[in-house]
């Protein structure tokens, strides 16, 4: 799959998990009709059902998510309350993107990276310093 090449480039850990679990995603997912729809990216096109889309996933007693996000549950944890954000909305554009390093950074609000770099200088300097890191990370990879 052309794609694979593509996930690749969003390195966050979930992510990694994300791709692990997508094996075993379709058989499990078949028939039981728990997955609300397939997330995709629009930056990195980084493609997995999702579970639940909102600020309180499902048989979680006690989270409140800062945002609305897509989640899954995590499917290497046994405990129901364990789940990994998948992907939220930019504030800005509104474009659906992963919790990739690549794609997004979360600061009071969910932003694109697009958007960052388009707004950078209108984000304080922490947020500043963490792309700068982000990129240097990049290069070694
Ligand atoms: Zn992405
Ligand atoms: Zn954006």
């Amino acid at each position: 799959m052309e794609d694979r090449a593509n996930i690749k480039v969003c390195t966050a850990e979930n992510l990694f998990w994300l791709l692990i679990w997508e094996r075993e995603l379709t058989m499990e997912y078949s028939g039981e009709g728990s997955a609300q729809g397939v997330f995709s990216c629009e930056l990195c096109r980084l493609s997995t059902p999702f579970s639940y889309y909102g600020q309180k996933p499902p048989n979680t007693s006690s989270i409140v998510l800062l945002e609305e996000c897509y989640v899954m549950k995590d499917p290497f944890s046994p405990e129901k309350e364990k789940f990994l954000v998948i992907g939220s909305h930019c504030s800005l554009c509104r474009k659906r993107v992963c919790v990739g390093t690549e794609c997004s950074l979360f600061y009071t609000k969910r932003f694109c990276l697009q958007c960052i770099k388009m707004h950078l200088e209108e984000f304080p300097q922490e947020v500043q310093q963490e792309l700068t890191k982000r990129k240097s990370v990049q290069k070694n990879d």
